[in-house]
């Protein structure tokens, strides 16, 4: 973007260009350096509010992506991970009683974990969760679908957002590697159509007694978050189950968000094997993956190998148990909050929309939400397809780059969702809206 666009966000230009000299592309995430985005070098946090660099202050939908279910810098994070710095240490190098808490309280929001072990991402987590599948089935295919995102590890980074003409007409077809230095490690990997049961039928007539298993976001939070048909993951379990292959659902968006126990609680679904990240780790870098004893004995007891130097950190699960009995001792309080205030959002953003003439889908569940402008009205988006193809990207940047300088910040890209925290509040909602209707006008009214 021109040096114009950057008004009033000089100074967060003047450090990118610094930081473009010693890290590649100036930051360690391609996400949070896109050609498209206005320069926003974070300061500082503190409940649901963010400050830049030049001292401009946003209303953070953002949230890091995820992680800061509980605002920026909650009080028990800090002390809970303050009281493992200083009393006992940081990196310890041995089990510790503080991560074997963590996991007793996970597993008491996700029932279908008997065992589990941590990793330092989702990425991580999922490259292992597929590795267990594998492992445990003695099958190398992996079915996985289109606009899911699992990470970007060898075993599993496809195009995500690949053009439509690229999409195969059946509904299904190979993977096409995410980025260049891939190896073939793709060649088992099949991507289908999401939220498409004849696709994933057809899919499995051709792959499904090889597949180890089926791994999918139970909401699809990489395309603009789209709601599953009623009924869809459960005929996807049975599905997948009947050809001998187990189901991966990826929780690293929903986990501990859309409910306390993620949308396997919500949508009352068990999988196989779960992944649980984001959220859980109050803003300190996690990710788990857990199933039943007996899967997990191929770790416990069995050949397939995981390990991590920073694995189960100590500091991070510091943080983790914190935020785990926030949770636990205030469930319904604290998703009754988050219900509560995105109602309020997407409830607003709906009648702006309508009210304005402006066409668009808004869709939340929890504290995740999409108001995605589309070309024209359009009856539903169920799947990745529906997204590339109704979405008006460009219009939706702009839109983004007009709230961002009022000070309501979500990403520029239309496929990522926005989040809400416990630090919301409905008055921090109020403003959000009114900011809304006015940059809307400005906008998106055609
Ligand atoms: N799975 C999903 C559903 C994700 O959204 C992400 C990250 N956005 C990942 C996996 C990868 O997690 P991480 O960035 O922590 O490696």
């Amino acid at each position: 973007i021109s040096k114009t666009d950057s008004s009033g966000a000089a100074q967060s230009a003047k450090t990118l260009e610094r930081g473009r000299k010693s890290i590649a592309g100036g930051d360690s995430s391609t996400m949070r350096v896109l050609p498209y985005h206005i320069p926003l070098v974070a300061d500082r946090g503190e409940g649901a509010r963010l400050w830049d660099v030049d001292g401009n202050e946003y209303i953070d939908l953002n949230m890091a992506y995820g992680p800061l279910l509980l605002g920026h810098r909650p009080k028990q994070v800090i002390e809970a991970v303050y009281r493992q710095i200083s009393e006992h240490g940081s990196q310890l190098g041995f089990p510790t009683e503080v991560t074997i808490r963590v996991a007793e309280k996970l597993k008491q929001l996700f029932p279908c974990i008997e065992l589990l072990r941590f990793a330092n991402s989702g990425t991580e987590a999922c490259a292992s969760a597929i590795r267990l599948a594998r492992t445990y089935t003695g099958r190398k295919k992996l079915i996985m679908f289109e606009g899911h995102y699992h990470g970007w590890s060898e075993a599993v980074f496809t195009k995500y957002h690949a053009p439509l003409e690229m999409l195969p007409e059946c509904g299904y077809g190979p993977a096409i590697p995410g980025t260049t230095g891939m190896s073939d490690s793709l060649t088992d990997v099949i991507v289908c159509q999401w939220n498409d049961l004849d696709a994933l039928q057809r899919c499995l007539e051709e792959h499904g007694d090889e597949a180890a298993a089926v791994i999918m976001e139970p909401i699809s939070g990489n395309a603009g978050l789209l709601l599953p048909r009623d009924g869809y993951l459960q005929s996807v379990r049975e599905m997948i189950h009947d050809r001998g292959g187990l189901l991966i659902f990826d929780e690293v968006i929903t986990g501990m968000r859309v409910s306390a126990g993620g949308a396997q609680e919500h949508y009352m679904v068990s999988p196989d094997i779960t992944v649980v990240s984001k959220a859980m780790g109050g803003g300190y870098p996690v990710g788990s993956f857990g199933a039943s004893a007996e899967i997990m004995s191929c770790i416990a007891n069995g050949p397939l190998f995981h390990g991590g130097v920073f694995s189960g950190n100590a500091v991070v699960m510091s943080a983790a148990e914190a935020v785990l009995d926030t949770v636990l001792g205030d469930k319904e309080n604290i998703y009754a909050h988050l219900h509560a205030i995105a109602d309020q959002l997407a409830g607003g953003i709906k009648e702006i929309y309508a009210r304005l003439g402006i066409p668009a889908q808004v869709y939340h569940l929890g504290p995740l939400l999409a108001g995605l402008i589309t070309k024209t009205e359009v009856e539903g988006l169920y799947n990745y397809r529906d997204v590339r193809r109704h979405c008006d990207f460009e219009r939706y940047i702009k839109f983004q780059h007009h709230m961002q300088r009022a000070g309501v910040y979500f990403h520029p890209n239309e496929f990522e969702p926005m989040f809400l925290s416990t630090a919301h509040t409905s008055a921090d909602i109020d403003e959000v809206l009114e900011r809304w209707e006015d940059g809307a006008r400005q906008c998106l009214v055609r």
